[in-house]
Protein backbone atom coordinates (compact mmCIF):
# COMPACT_ATOMS: atom_id res chain seq x y z
CA UNK A 1 0.00 0.00 0.00
CA UNK A 2 1.54 3.62 -0.75
CA UNK A 3 1.97 5.68 1.82
CA UNK A 4 -0.05 8.45 2.63
CA UNK A 5 1.97 11.10 1.31
CA UNK A 6 1.13 14.72 2.40
CA UNK A 7 0.68 15.82 -1.21
CA UNK A 8 -2.65 13.35 -1.06
CA UNK A 9 -3.80 15.01 2.04
CA UNK A 10 -4.19 18.18 0.25
CA UNK A 11 -7.74 18.67 -0.56
CA UNK A 12 -8.38 19.11 -4.40
CA UNK A 13 -11.29 20.98 -4.02
CA UNK A 14 -11.53 24.93 -3.16
CA UNK A 15 -12.64 25.35 0.14
CA UNK A 16 -16.24 26.95 -0.47
CA UNK A 17 -16.92 23.22 -1.47
CA UNK A 18 -15.96 22.16 1.80
CA UNK A 19 -18.74 21.25 4.96
CA UNK A 20 -17.23 22.71 7.88
CA UNK A 21 -14.65 25.75 8.40
CA UNK A 22 -10.97 24.88 9.02
CA UNK A 23 -9.85 24.65 12.58
CA UNK A 24 -5.86 25.23 13.81
CA UNK A 25 -5.67 21.82 14.49
CA UNK A 26 -6.51 20.86 10.54
CA UNK A 27 -3.81 23.38 9.66
CA UNK A 28 -1.00 21.95 11.89
CA UNK A 29 -2.00 18.48 10.03
CA UNK A 30 -1.23 19.76 7.21
CA UNK A 31 2.58 20.39 7.55
CA UNK A 32 4.45 18.72 5.16
CA UNK A 33 6.08 15.18 5.63
CA UNK A 34 8.05 12.65 4.55
CA UNK A 35 6.50 10.09 1.52
CA UNK A 36 7.57 7.55 4.46
CA UNK A 37 5.61 9.29 7.13
CA UNK A 38 2.30 8.23 7.73
CA UNK A 39 -0.58 11.15 8.68
CA UNK A 40 -1.42 8.62 12.14
CA UNK A 41 0.06 5.64 13.42
CA UNK A 42 -0.63 2.51 12.12
CA UNK A 43 -2.43 0.09 13.62
CA UNK A 44 -0.33 -3.25 12.98
CA UNK A 45 -3.25 -5.44 14.44
CA UNK A 46 -5.87 -4.35 11.80
CA UNK A 47 -2.83 -3.64 9.00
CA UNK A 48 -1.45 -7.81 9.42
CA UNK A 49 -5.15 -9.24 9.61
CA UNK A 50 -6.20 -7.50 6.36
CA UNK A 51 -2.61 -8.29 4.27
CA UNK A 52 -2.79 -11.91 5.57
CA UNK A 53 -6.68 -12.18 4.86
CA UNK A 54 -6.23 -10.70 1.72
CA UNK A 55 -3.68 -13.43 0.44
CA UNK A 56 -5.92 -16.31 1.68
CA UNK A 57 -8.50 -14.99 -0.53
CA UNK A 58 -6.39 -14.30 -3.14
CA UNK A 59 -4.93 -18.24 -2.63
CA UNK A 60 -7.89 -19.63 -2.04
CA UNK A 61 -10.03 -18.19 -4.80
CA UNK A 62 -7.84 -19.37 -7.34
CA UNK A 63 -7.30 -22.80 -5.89
CA UNK A 64 -10.73 -23.46 -4.52
CA UNK A 65 -12.41 -26.54 -6.25
CA UNK A 66 -15.34 -25.05 -7.35
CA UNK A 67 -16.55 -28.27 -9.24
CA UNK A 68 -16.58 -30.64 -6.46
CA UNK A 69 -17.96 -28.25 -4.12
CA UNK A 70 -20.85 -25.99 -6.06
CA UNK A 71 -23.11 -25.79 -2.96
CA UNK A 72 -20.42 -23.82 -0.79
CA UNK A 73 -20.03 -21.60 -4.07
CA UNK A 74 -23.77 -20.97 -4.02
CA UNK A 75 -23.54 -20.93 -0.18
CA UNK A 76 -20.96 -18.30 -0.02
CA UNK A 77 -22.27 -16.30 -2.29
CA UNK A 78 -25.76 -16.29 -0.74
CA UNK A 79 -24.32 -15.66 2.71
CA UNK A 80 -22.52 -12.41 0.80
CA UNK A 81 -25.79 -11.27 -0.43
CA UNK A 82 -27.82 -11.62 2.54
CA UNK A 83 -24.65 -10.19 4.88
CA UNK A 84 -24.91 -7.08 2.14
CA UNK A 85 -28.38 -6.51 2.82
CA UNK A 86 -28.02 -6.68 6.34
CA UNK A 87 -25.41 -3.52 5.89
CA UNK A 88 -27.45 -1.37 2.81
CA UNK A 89 -31.02 -1.65 3.97
CA UNK A 90 -30.25 -2.20 7.37
CA UNK A 91 -27.18 -0.18 8.95
CA UNK A 92 -27.04 1.95 5.92
CA UNK A 93 -30.28 2.99 4.76
CA UNK A 94 -32.26 2.38 8.32
CA UNK A 95 -29.78 3.15 10.80
CA UNK A 96 -27.85 5.67 9.63
CA UNK A 97 -29.89 7.61 7.37
CA UNK A 98 -33.73 6.77 8.96
CA UNK A 99 -34.60 7.06 5.31
CA UNK A 100 -37.56 4.99 6.06
CA UNK A 101 -38.89 3.23 9.46
CA UNK A 102 -38.88 -0.72 10.14
CA UNK A 103 -41.17 -2.65 12.28
CA UNK A 104 -39.93 -4.75 14.79
CA UNK A 105 -39.35 -7.94 12.76
CA UNK A 106 -37.30 -6.27 10.03
CA UNK A 107 -35.32 -4.56 12.33
CA UNK A 108 -34.07 -7.86 13.59
CA UNK A 109 -33.82 -9.42 10.63
CA UNK A 110 -31.41 -6.51 9.16
CA UNK A 111 -29.67 -6.93 12.64
CA UNK A 112 -29.24 -10.42 12.08
CA UNK A 113 -27.83 -10.11 8.60
CA UNK A 114 -25.55 -7.34 9.76
CA UNK A 115 -24.25 -8.61 12.64
CA UNK A 116 -23.32 -12.30 9.64
CA UNK A 117 -21.45 -9.86 7.65
CA UNK A 118 -18.27 -9.48 10.21
CA UNK A 119 -18.36 -5.53 10.88
CA UNK A 120 -17.90 -3.80 13.53
CA UNK A 121 -20.28 -2.97 16.20
CA UNK A 122 -23.65 -0.88 14.44
CA UNK A 123 -22.87 1.97 16.86
CA UNK A 124 -19.33 2.73 15.57
CA UNK A 125 -20.41 1.49 11.68
CA UNK A 126 -23.25 4.34 12.02
CA UNK A 127 -21.43 6.76 13.77
CA UNK A 128 -18.60 7.08 11.06
CA UNK A 129 -21.17 7.13 8.28
CA UNK A 130 -23.11 9.81 9.49
CA UNK A 131 -19.57 11.58 10.50
CA UNK A 132 -18.46 11.11 6.37
CA UNK A 133 -21.78 12.71 5.14
CA UNK A 134 -21.31 15.64 7.69
CA UNK A 135 -17.59 16.05 6.79
CA UNK A 136 -17.43 14.35 3.19
CA UNK A 137 -14.00 14.49 1.83
CA UNK A 138 -12.86 16.78 4.45
CA UNK A 139 -10.15 16.11 7.06
CA UNK A 140 -12.80 15.43 9.74
CA UNK A 141 -13.91 12.72 7.47
CA UNK A 142 -13.02 9.05 8.62
CA UNK A 143 -11.96 7.72 5.15
CA UNK A 144 -11.39 11.31 3.15
CA UNK A 145 -11.01 10.33 -0.31
CA UNK A 146 -8.98 13.27 -1.04
CA UNK A 147 -5.95 11.35 0.80
CA UNK A 148 -6.37 8.79 -2.05
CA UNK A 149 -7.67 5.67 -3.59
CA UNK A 150 -6.11 3.34 -1.28
CA UNK A 151 -6.97 5.39 1.80
CA UNK A 152 -10.33 5.41 1.39
CA UNK A 153 -10.36 1.75 0.91
CA UNK A 154 -8.83 0.50 3.18
CA UNK A 155 -6.19 2.26 4.76
CA UNK A 156 -8.45 4.30 7.16
CA UNK A 157 -9.27 1.24 8.70
CA UNK A 158 -5.21 0.32 9.16
CA UNK A 159 -4.29 3.79 10.69
CA UNK A 160 -5.10 5.26 13.63
CA UNK A 161 -8.34 8.27 13.32
CA UNK A 162 -6.91 11.54 13.17
CA UNK A 163 -7.73 13.48 16.39
CA UNK A 164 -10.33 15.84 14.34
CA UNK A 165 -12.05 12.54 12.50
CA UNK A 166 -12.64 11.38 16.75
CA UNK A 167 -13.65 14.81 17.95
CA UNK A 168 -16.14 15.92 14.86
CA UNK A 169 -17.25 11.63 15.49
CA UNK A 170 -17.94 12.39 19.37
CA UNK A 171 -20.14 15.27 18.49
CA UNK A 172 -22.75 13.19 16.18
CA UNK A 173 -26.28 12.68 17.55
CA UNK A 174 -26.52 9.16 18.27
CA UNK A 175 -29.53 9.09 20.56
CA UNK A 176 -32.08 6.98 18.30
CA UNK A 177 -28.83 4.86 18.03
CA UNK A 178 -28.50 4.36 21.88
CA UNK A 179 -32.38 4.28 22.29
CA UNK A 180 -32.98 1.50 19.84
CA UNK A 181 -33.07 -2.01 21.92
CA UNK A 182 -32.56 -3.86 18.95
CA UNK A 183 -28.97 -2.07 18.01
CA UNK A 184 -28.57 -1.67 22.29
CA UNK A 185 -29.57 -5.91 22.89
CA UNK A 186 -26.96 -6.90 19.51
CA UNK A 187 -24.46 -4.11 20.24
CA UNK A 188 -24.15 -5.11 23.78
CA UNK A 189 -24.16 -8.95 23.37
CA UNK A 190 -21.75 -8.21 20.40
CA UNK A 191 -19.03 -10.63 21.67
CA UNK A 192 -21.32 -13.50 21.53
CA UNK A 193 -23.51 -12.73 19.02
CA UNK A 194 -20.96 -11.66 16.40
CA UNK A 195 -18.84 -14.56 16.03
CA UNK A 196 -22.42 -16.97 16.19
CA UNK A 197 -23.89 -15.17 13.32
CA UNK A 198 -20.91 -14.61 11.68
CA UNK A 199 -18.34 -17.66 12.11
CA UNK A 200 -20.35 -20.38 13.71
CA UNK A 201 -23.85 -20.82 11.69
CA UNK A 202 -22.69 -20.08 8.21
CA UNK A 203 -20.20 -22.79 8.29
CA UNK A 204 -22.27 -24.88 10.94
CA UNK A 205 -26.04 -25.17 8.52
CA UNK A 206 -23.60 -26.42 5.52
CA UNK A 207 -21.44 -28.82 7.43
CA UNK A 208 -24.37 -30.14 9.57
CA UNK A 209 -27.45 -29.90 7.40
CA UNK A 210 -25.83 -30.60 3.73
CA UNK A 211 -23.28 -32.81 4.32
CA UNK A 212 -20.07 -30.39 3.10
CA UNK A 213 -16.66 -30.50 3.84
CA UNK A 214 -15.49 -28.59 7.24
CA UNK A 215 -12.67 -27.34 5.69
CA UNK A 216 -13.56 -25.88 2.69
CA UNK A 217 -17.06 -24.72 4.43
CA UNK A 218 -14.56 -22.30 6.26
CA UNK A 219 -12.41 -21.50 3.53
CA UNK A 220 -15.10 -20.06 1.83
CA UNK A 221 -16.77 -18.76 4.29
CA UNK A 222 -14.20 -16.63 6.04
CA UNK A 223 -11.39 -16.75 3.69
CA UNK A 224 -13.84 -15.26 0.67
CA UNK A 225 -16.92 -14.55 1.43
CA UNK A 226 -15.36 -11.65 4.25
CA UNK A 227 -13.00 -10.40 2.09
CA UNK A 228 -15.43 -9.79 -0.79
CA UNK A 229 -18.26 -8.37 1.58
CA UNK A 230 -15.32 -6.13 2.90
CA UNK A 231 -14.52 -5.06 -0.96
CA UNK A 232 -17.92 -4.09 -1.55
CA UNK A 233 -18.67 -1.90 1.19
CA UNK A 234 -15.25 -0.53 0.83
CA UNK A 235 -15.73 0.19 -3.09
CA UNK A 236 -17.97 2.56 -1.73
CA UNK A 237 -15.66 4.89 -0.10
CA UNK A 238 -13.30 4.81 -2.81
CA UNK A 239 -14.40 3.83 -6.37
CA UNK A 240 -17.72 5.67 -5.97
CA UNK A 241 -15.80 8.82 -4.60
CA UNK A 242 -12.70 8.71 -7.17
CA UNK A 243 -14.53 7.37 -10.41
CA UNK A 244 -17.80 7.97 -12.61
CA UNK A 245 -19.94 10.84 -13.42
CA UNK A 246 -21.49 13.92 -11.57
CA UNK A 247 -25.17 13.69 -12.83
CA UNK A 248 -27.05 15.58 -9.66
CA UNK A 249 -23.86 17.63 -8.03
CA UNK A 250 -20.32 18.35 -10.02
CA UNK A 251 -19.02 20.21 -7.54
CA UNK A 252 -18.79 17.01 -4.81
CA UNK A 253 -16.50 14.26 -5.29
CA UNK A 254 -19.12 11.34 -4.86
CA UNK A 255 -20.00 9.38 -8.35
CA UNK A 256 -22.41 7.66 -9.95
CA UNK A 257 -20.56 4.30 -10.06
CA UNK A 258 -22.47 1.32 -12.13
CA UNK A 259 -20.02 -1.19 -11.28
CA UNK A 260 -19.78 -0.26 -7.10
CA UNK A 261 -24.02 -0.66 -7.91
CA UNK A 262 -24.06 -3.73 -8.99
CA UNK A 263 -21.37 -5.65 -6.45
CA UNK A 264 -22.83 -3.28 -3.92
CA UNK A 265 -26.33 -4.38 -3.66
CA UNK A 266 -27.34 -0.44 -5.38
CA UNK A 267 -24.94 1.77 -3.34
CA UNK A 268 -22.79 2.75 -5.93
CA UNK A 269 -25.28 5.54 -7.14
CA UNK A 270 -23.27 8.00 -4.56
CA UNK A 271 -23.67 11.03 -6.47
CA UNK A 272 -27.34 11.13 -5.84
CA UNK A 273 -26.55 9.64 -2.34
CA UNK A 274 -24.79 12.63 -0.73
CA UNK A 275 -27.14 15.08 -2.76
CA UNK A 276 -30.41 12.90 -1.30
CA UNK A 277 -29.35 10.95 1.62
CA UNK A 278 -32.55 10.91 2.89
CA UNK A 279 -33.96 8.55 -0.27
CA UNK A 280 -34.61 5.15 0.91
CA UNK A 281 -33.73 4.22 -2.76
CA UNK A 282 -30.15 5.71 -2.19
CA UNK A 283 -30.09 6.21 -5.67
CA UNK A 284 -33.10 7.67 -8.62
CA UNK A 285 -34.18 4.15 -10.00
CA UNK A 286 -34.62 0.92 -8.79
CA UNK A 287 -33.33 -2.49 -9.88
CA UNK A 288 -32.58 -5.96 -9.59
CA UNK A 289 -28.94 -6.06 -10.51
CA UNK A 290 -27.92 -2.32 -9.61
CA UNK A 291 -30.56 -1.57 -7.27
CA UNK A 292 -31.66 -4.74 -5.31
CA UNK A 293 -31.64 -2.66 -1.80
CA UNK A 294 -34.52 -0.78 -3.02
CA UNK A 295 -36.72 -3.76 -4.04
CA UNK A 296 -35.97 -5.75 -1.07
CA UNK A 297 -37.32 -2.77 0.92
CA UNK A 298 -40.49 -2.17 -1.40
CA UNK A 299 -40.98 -6.00 -0.67
CA UNK A 300 -41.07 -5.57 3.01
CA UNK A 301 -43.34 -2.37 2.78
CA UNK A 302 -45.89 -4.69 1.08
CA UNK A 303 -46.38 -6.17 3.75
CA UNK A 304 -46.28 -3.37 6.24
CA UNK A 305 -42.97 -4.58 7.53
CA UNK A 306 -40.95 -1.23 6.35
CA UNK A 307 -43.00 1.84 5.84
CA UNK A 308 -42.23 6.01 5.52
CA UNK A 309 -40.38 5.50 2.72
CA UNK A 310 -38.68 8.89 1.79
CA UNK A 311 -38.53 9.31 -1.51
CA UNK A 312 -37.64 12.98 -3.54
CA UNK A 313 -40.05 14.22 -6.00
CA UNK A 314 -39.10 13.95 -9.66
CA UNK A 315 -39.56 18.01 -9.81
CA UNK A 316 -36.63 18.73 -7.05
CA UNK A 317 -34.21 16.12 -8.47
CA UNK A 318 -34.95 18.19 -11.86
CA UNK A 319 -33.86 21.79 -10.67
CA UNK A 320 -30.76 20.21 -8.89
CA UNK A 321 -29.89 18.22 -11.98
CA UNK A 322 -30.17 21.64 -14.10
CA UNK A 323 -28.43 23.57 -11.65
CA UNK A 324 -25.42 21.42 -10.78
CA UNK A 325 -25.36 18.36 -12.67
CA UNK A 326 -21.93 17.53 -15.21
CA UNK A 327 -24.76 17.10 -17.89
CA UNK A 328 -25.09 13.36 -18.19
CA UNK A 329 -28.32 13.14 -16.70
CA UNK A 330 -30.64 11.18 -19.46
CA UNK A 331 -33.58 13.28 -19.06
CA UNK A 332 -32.90 16.19 -18.11
CA UNK A 333 -30.24 18.34 -19.40
CA UNK A 334 -28.60 21.52 -18.23
ZN1 LIG B 1 -24.92 7.22 3.30
ZN1 LIG C 1 -19.69 8.73 0.44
Amino acid sequence: MPPNTSSLTIPSEPDHHRNHESTPMEMTMKKPKKWYEFETKIKWGNTIFIVILHCLCFYYAITFPYRQHPFLFFWGYLMGELGGIGITAGAHRLWAHRSYKAKLPLRIILAILFYSAGMNKMYYWVRDHRTHHKYTDTEADPHDSTRGFWFSHVGWLMMKKKNIVRERGRQIDMTDILQDPVIQFFDKYYIIIAPLLFIFFPIFIPVYFFNQSLKYTIISQLFVRYPCILNATWSVNSFAHLFGYHTYDKNIRPTENIWVSFFAAGEGWHNYHHVFPWDYRAAEFKGFFFNLTSLLIDLFAKIGWAYDLKQVEPEQIRKVVEQKGDGTHLSYKK
